[in-house]
């Protein structure tokens, strides 16, 4: 039983030095419990934030303690009424080969044919593009709405419900490949890559009717090019700030804190911040029952990043966090 560990806390970007990879007899489930194989683990940006022990909405990773991720497992022992060898299930292993649970957490997935989708478009992301984007950024037909990381797992799926609510949509992407796919497989009206020269002139000219709603996902200089573009009454669902992960301090320069506000104030924008683990109770089911059918009927997609052998989750990890995945990351474990 292979299991990854945190092994120190990073400062600035996470080294291979921050993990361990360490080798455990399998656990063996008492009455009640099941033992799950790991077959997909997720990796997802949130995971920076337990790594570290900066307040946050989530208690830190412990040092030598597990990573923390979700997964998609089969049951491989059963000692509980409600599972049986075999099943499929969504559940919250970590980075592990195996997993003893009592099975309170964990959701049956049945047949699914696609079972890694349950970390991606019909998963978390997907609900987090759905809820950010419905319930916050409003967007109404005709509306233009900017969302950066744009062909990643929640970006991708932020701009396809906008394009399905009649939205004009433009894009943010690293690099050229990035912004062709969104253009040409998600439709997006425009992509514009984050790493041109003249990145804020190129947004502008892709915005000419301004920006009615912006899916904030990066913060950084993708923000500070947004922010003159913002109309009245801009909606600004508050969603991750990836580009600051790894900050240790603030940036230098003058206090723009008073510029931003300022914005707020006099264009009447709405910029409203949420995490989505406190709305699976309310929220989770009715999402899930819309994504299907969009993913049924190909309105929404999302390209996976499959990354082979839970020894690679290190590297695919750190490589998230600078954009060197292409859609969703996903480590294969087993099959
Ligand atoms: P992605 O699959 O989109 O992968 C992350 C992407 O972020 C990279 O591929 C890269 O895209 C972009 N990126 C990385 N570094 C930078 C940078 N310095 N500046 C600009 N862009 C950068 O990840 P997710 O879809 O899983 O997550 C997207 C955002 O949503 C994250 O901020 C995450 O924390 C947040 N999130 C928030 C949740 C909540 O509850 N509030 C829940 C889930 C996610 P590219 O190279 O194309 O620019």
């Amino acid at each position: 039983n292979r299991r990854i560990v945190l092994a120190s806390r990073p400062k600035g970007a996470p080294t291979p030095q921050d993990f361990r990879l360490e080798q455990r007899d399998v656990p063996t489930p008492a009455e009640g419990e099941v033992l799950l194989r790991t077959l997909y683990l997720s990796l997802d940006p949130y995971m920076r934030g337990r790594m570290s022990d900066a307040p946050s909405y989530a208690p830190p990773t412990a040092i030598d303690d597990v990573m923390v991720g979700g997964t998609v497992s089969r049951v491989v022992a059963s000692r509980h009424p409600k599972f049986a060898e075999g099943d499929l299930v969504l559940g919250g292993s970590g980075w592990q080969d195996y997993e003893v649970s009592n099975g309170r957490d964990l959701m049956a997935l049945g047949n699914a044919a696609h079972p890694s989708l349950a970390l991606s478009v019909l998963g978390m992301p997907g609900f987090t593009a759905y809820h950010g984007l419905l319930n916050i950024g409003e967007p109404k037909p005709g509306e233009t709405v900017v969302v950066a990381a744009a062909s990643g797992a929640v970006g991708a799926v932020v701009g396809q419900i906008a394009r399905i609510k009649g939205a004009r949509v433009v894009g943010v992407a690293g690099g050229a490949d990035k912004c062709r796919y969104v253009l040409d497989e998600l439709g997006f009206d425009a992509c514009i890559d984050r790493n041109d020269p003249q990145f804020a002139q190129k947004l502008a000219e892709a915005c000419k009717d301004g920006i009615d709603v912006y899916f904030e996902n990066v913060g950084g200089a993708v923000l500070d090019a947004v922010l003159p573009l913002l109309n009245e009454g801009a909606r600004v669902p508050v969603c991750g700030l990836i580009a600051h992960y790894n900050d240790q301090k603030l940036p230098a320069g003058p206090d723009r804190l008073p510029l931003l506000l300022g914005l707020v104030l006099r264009k009447r924008i709405r910029l409203q911040g949420f995490i989505i683990l406190d709305h699976y109770a309310d929220g989770f089911a009715p999402f899930y029952r819309e994504m299907s059918a969009w993913v049924a009927a190909g309105k929404v997609k999302l390209r996976e990043d499959i990354v082979d052998g839970l020894e690679n989750a290190p590297a695919a990890f750190m490589g998230l966090l600078e954009g060197k995945n292409f859609g969703k990351l996903v480590v294969h474990v087993a099959d």
